[in-house]
């Protein structure tokens, strides 16, 4: 059978996944309930370091960097900042950018190399078996058909109708209920690119779209309503003076909403041939703007090893290290955005006295501080290694300089693996396609391979020949003999990291 990929949902998650594998080659097809037209009505604000960074080795970050604005601190609340101007990345700074621009490049870029997109279909149901997964479908005019893959990718947000499918729940609970939404434009500038406070009861956030309007963000504690309950501007209005001092004049609202923000992660990111990204993966607050970089990373994650697979360059057990690296990360971000908004709500006093010794101890201490930067921004990540592997293993990859004026995140662009060595290194014929070879610009000993996703697969400070094309064979595939394709020879791959 053929080896398509079907993915459910052109959210952000959806789209950079979808760009990954017909990059690689793998034909992929798009499941969309909505029709195609491009939306205004922004959730995400904030694209963050290593996003960025991961956005860079797809060719967008310089052409988003151009639309939005960076901003060298991200303010939580209070007085409580996270400076990112010492970040350990090409990108010192977030960029503060709506999510429909993100959206809009990465569905360019996943249309360019061939990913097909078939808009009002909505999967209605799935079942799997030992070769591949059947979906059911309700096209245009209510159409049903079956659709077959290899492989279905539920990137298809809160509700996922994917992760209901395959019977897998979504423990956790509503964290803050009634939280009112609106795009407004202001007689007044505010003061900062994003304005964001906690005041008493109540809590407001303002970011700009670059169009005139602004997104604002408020809640009050005293307001519990259902999300169905009628909004009007002079709440909001009210909800902002509270938080910020003043509503700067806010008028013409666009749009307005309410919701309640969860916590909520499946149990498993993996059932089969069934895979889950994104907010159907893991949902939170917008506290710390994580979400949609969490989904886009997971996206990176997941690309690669499906294209090694559906390739026919690795064994599928490849693909439960797609589990064994995300599931964690994204337990930890569910951590700490819920940790921000509990400081940032705190009313009993052991709370309100935690958050005042958590500003004092982050103002003072550098190393708390990075640390705080780096789990937000997403650079402090890294996998887990297999016990005695070099202590890169697993770790992320800055953006190094390689001899000859290039860098790192412009050699992963294409998708493939990069080996930097020492010395010039010929790597064996018939694995162009999925390896670059380069050298360290610094004259550094030692050689590292990087996945296409910007973490180190294998690394060793002094390997000769026959450990390099070793460590090549397990990660990437015995290379082709000459005149035949690569995907000829399946190797089981030594999971993530070696
Ligand atoms: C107010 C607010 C502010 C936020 N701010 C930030 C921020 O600053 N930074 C940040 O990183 N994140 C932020 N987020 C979170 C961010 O918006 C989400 O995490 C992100 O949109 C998730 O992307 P996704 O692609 O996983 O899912 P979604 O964007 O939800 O996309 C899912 C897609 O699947 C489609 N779909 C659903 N069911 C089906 C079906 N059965 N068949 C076919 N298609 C289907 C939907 O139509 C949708 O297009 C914020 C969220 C909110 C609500």
């Amino acid at each position: 059978m053929t080896a398509r990929i079907l993915i459910v949902g052109s959210g952000p998650t959806g789209l950079l996944l979808a760009g990954d594998l017909a990059t690689a080659g793998i034909p992929v097809t798009v499941l969309e309930k909505r029709p195609h037209k491009v939306s205004n009505l922004s959730r995400a604000f904030v694209l963050h370091a290593r996003t960025l960074e991961q956005l860079d080795a797809r060719g967008l970050a310089d052409g988003l960097e151009s639309l939005g604005q960076p901003l060298d601190r991200l303010r939580l609340f209070g007085r409580l900042t996270v400076d990112l101007s010492a970040l350990p990345s090409r990108y010192r700074h977030l960029l503060v950018l709506p999510q429909y621009e993100v959206e809009k490049a990465l569905e360019r870029r996943a249309v360019e190399a061939g990913a097909e997109f078939r808009y009002e279909t909505e999967l209605t149901g799935l079942t799997q078996d030992a070769d591949g997964v059947t979906a059911e479908v309700r096209g245009p005019q209510g159409r049903s058909e079956t659709l077959r893959a290899a492989y279905l990718v539920g990137a298809d947000g809160m509700r996922s109708a994917v992760r209901q499918a395959v019977g897998l729940p979504f423990p956790g609970r509503s964290v803050i209920r009634s939280v009112v939404l609106a795009d407004v434009r202001l007689a007044e500038q505010p003061p900062a690119v994003l304005t964001v406070n906690a005041v008493g009861d109540a809590f407001a956030f303002l970011a700009p779209f670059g169009d005139g309007y602004y997104r604002v963000i408020g809640w009050h504690r005293g307001r519990n309503v259902a999300d169905s309950e009628p909004l009007d501007l002079a709440e909001i209005k009210e909800i902002t003076r509270l938080a910020l001092g003043r509503d700067f004049g806010m008028h013409d609202a666009r749009w307005m909403s309410r919701f309640h923000s969860d916590e909520r992660q499946a149990p498993a990111y993996r059932v089969g041939r069934v895979f889950l990204a994104g907010d159907a993966a893991h949902v939170h607050t917008p506290a710390g703007g994580q979400g949609m970089n969490t989904g886009l990373q997971d996206a990176a994650n997941l690309g690669w090893k499906l294209a090694a697979v559906a390739g026919g360059h690795a064994e599928p057990a490849l693909l439960d290290s797609y589990q064994a690296e995300r599931h964690p990360v994204g337990r930890a971000v569910l951590r700490s955005s819920g940790g921000i908004v509990r400081l940032a709500m705190a009313k009993r006093p052991w709370t309100l006295a935690a958050r005042a010794a958590l500003t004092v101890f982050l103002d003072a201490a550098g190393p708390a501080r990075r640390k705080v930067a780096a789990q937000i921004t997403g650079i402090g990540y890294r996998y887990p290694a297999p016990r005695g592997a070099h202590p890169l293993t697993g770790a992320r990859v800055p953006d190094v300089d390689l001899a000859g004026g290039g860098r790192l995140y412009e050699a992963l662009r294409g998708g493939r693996f990069v080996l930097i060595t020492p010395e010039p290194y010929e790597a064996a014929a018939g694995r162009a396609d999925r390896l670059a070879v380069a050298r360290w610009a610094s004259g550094r000993r030692t050689t590292v391979l990087v996945r296409p996703d910007g973490y180190a697969a294998w690394a060793a400070d002094s390997a000769g020949p026959a450990a390099v094309e070793a460590a090549l064979a397990r990660h990437l595939g015995p290379a082709a003999p000459a005149g035949r394709t690569a995907s000829a020879g399946r190797t089981a791959p030594a999971g993530p990291a070696e």
